[in-house]
């Protein structure tokens, strides 16, 4: 048995016994040996089939739309919008193909099926001559198509957009940022990285940036022309360009970046990603980026009344007649369930048993690839004993402006934003004493549903007789999805306690009483809507 002819080629060029257009009288095709070769030339995607020894093809089919069928063992029909090369006109036609052999059809087959494939999906095609026609970017390569649709559906809708708005620390500090660095923005171009309302490019061009370059890749790029052209004082100095960052071209680099791309735990989204492509793709060396640094912030935990709750969950599955069903077998897998889920929601401080630390992430200098996976070593000295229930994270940015230098906090204690705060819970608690150190690992790997597993593992060392010789008493992990926060906001409070209570900062071990939101009344009101954060958290799993 003959293989494809032109190995170098791998499959790409097939030989036949035979072809004859469908629509053809003449059989002048038929009484030739014939090359069928999937090409790419001119960009477009297709299937010619070429007398053997000659370079013009006889028949050229758009391989995005054709259809092959099988008739038998050896003989096929490929039906499709035909384009011919000379492109005149567009019609429906057939080719019926004869095989050498059964072996070859098959591979014909395969291979047709797999260039549609490609095609669907975007993905790169290999040519026959070996250059790569990369039609994926970035983003592509690394995201769930599903995941972007949702992703992109959500931005793409004006209340989501408002309830960031709304979010009067978000909104305001960068107002500020980049008002009190009006020398940073003077006559510079500005490109906002994913613009979404055009907010921050409106905010770019009242502090007298030159031009603004307003990235935006959902459908909210329409809504921000329309908002953008309602203020014609600045509208002349700000283009929308739909598209994403990883794909789009803009006609000149940028002296300064702007982008709100921060999720739960600064990275959930993976948007970080997208502001440092485009910053390779867009920023002139020396430009700005505004913000330029961000931090996460971690510290351990003692929550008696949040790891209750969460073990409490699951405690429907111990049920041993439930409607005459016994549901125990899955009691395990819904507490490890419960336990996966990162708690969203804003805490008191006083909750924290040791003094914070935190880690850099430079929008600067980081590669993309270092947001795919990046590991923090973890070391605290306990200032209270306590039972530690997991590790609270928070995070906050940086506008290193060149006039003020302002960070925007997401802090526990600090006004809420509607990010709030993050916590891993524990499954299996810790004892530490004051003093004692706390050791660990938080271990965060990027998935391609725009976010991130997170493995925490916190560990008490030996205290007291025998602390010399560094055993570790008591290690505990878990895994938790950044996906599928559990949305503790939209939970009504449960357990408020008298104002006297909360003036105490955690002491001891046993009754760490539940602290109710440390807020004004009047802060609450502003507070943004837990709703529709719950929403996002169903499709997004973030905020
Ligand atoms: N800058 C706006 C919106 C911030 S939300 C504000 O501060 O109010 C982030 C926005 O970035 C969303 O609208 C989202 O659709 C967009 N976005 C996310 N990834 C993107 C990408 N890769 N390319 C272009 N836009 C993107």
């Amino acid at each position: 048995m003959e293989g494809p002819i032109g190995q170098k080629h791998k499959q790409l060029e097939f030989a036949l016994a035979s072809v004859s257009e469908l629509s053809s009288s003449s059989s002048a095709a038929k009484s030739k040996p014939v090359v069928a070769r999937f090409s790419a030339d001119s960009g477009v995607a297709e299937l010619r089939f070429l007398q053997e020894s000659e370079s013009i093809a006889a028949i050229n089919v758009d391989l995005q739309t054709a259809k092959l069928f099988k008739l038998g063992p050896v003989q096929s029909v490929c039906i499709s919008e035909g384009s011919d090369s000379s492109k005149e006109t567009s019609y429906s036609r057939g080719v019926s193909i004869q095989f050498r052999n059964e072996e070859e059809s098959r591979a014909f087959h395969c291979t047709l099926e797999q260039r549609k494939k490609e095609i669907l999906q975007g993905k790169e095609l290999q040519l026959p001559n070996g250059t790569v026609l990369d039609t994926r970017s970035k983003f592509d390569d690394k995201i769930e198509p599903s995941s972007s649709k949702m992703y992109f559906h959500y931005y793409g809708q004006l209340l989501h957009q408002q309830n960031m708005l709304q979010d009067y620390v978000r909104t305001g500090t960068y107002f500020a940022a980049v008002i009190e660095n009006r020398s940073d923005f003077i006559g510079r171009v500005v490109v906002d990285v994913g613009a979404g309302s055009g907010i921050l490019s409106l905010f770019a061009a009242q502090a007298g940036a030159k031009h603004v370059y307003a990235v935006e890749a959902s459908e909210m790029a329409e809504y921000a022309r329309k908002l953008i052209s309602g203020n014609p004082s600045l509208s002349q100095r700000i283009t929308v360009v739909k598209g994403k960052v990883e794909e789009v071209e803009l006609p000149e680099k940028a002296d300064i970046m702007i982008s709100e791309p921060m999720g739960t735990l600064l990275v959930n989204e993976r948007m970080l990603e997208s502001y440092v492509i485009a910053r390779d793709r867009f920023l002139l060396p020396n430009g700005k980026m505004f913000p330029s640094v961000g931090r996460i912030h971690m510290a351990p935990f003692s929550d008696e009344y949040l790891f209750i709750e969460i073990a409490n969950k699951a405690l429907f599955w111990q049920q041993q007649n439930y409607y005459g069903v016994d549901l125990t077998s899955l009691y395990g897998s819904a507490f490890q369930g419960y336990f996966s889920q990162p708690v969203v929601d804003a805490f008191d401080p006083r909750l924290l048993v040791a003094p914070p630390i935190f880690h850099v992430i430079d929008f600067m200098k980081s590669k993309e690839e270092d947001l795919y996976e990046f590991d923090i070593p973890l070391r605290f000295i306990s200032s209270v004993g306590a039972r530690v229930h997991g590790l609270a994270c928070w995070f906050d940015v940086l506008f290193n402006g060149s006039t003020v230098q302002r960070w925007l906090t997401t802090a526990p204690g600090a006004p809420t934003t509607h990010w709030y705060q993050l916590r891993c819970v524990l499954s299996q608690p810790i004892y530490v004493m004051a003093g004692q150190e706390i050791t660990g690992r938080l271990h965060m790997i990027a998935h391609n549903a725009q976010s991130y597993t997170i493995y925490l593992t916190l560990s008490t060392k030996m205290w007291g007789p025998g602390a010399e010789q560094e055993g570790i008493l008591q290690t505990s992990s878990c895994k938790l999805d950044l996906k599928e926060p559990y949305y503790r906001m939209s939970q009504p409070q449960a357990y408020p306690l008298a104002q006297d209570q909360q003036q105490h900062p955690l002491i001891s071990t046993q009754d760490i009483p539940i602290q109710s939101q440390d807020l004004e009344e009047a802060e609450l009101m502003q507070q943004p809507s837990p709703n529709s954060d719950a929403q996002l958290n169903s499709i997004m799993g973030n905020v």
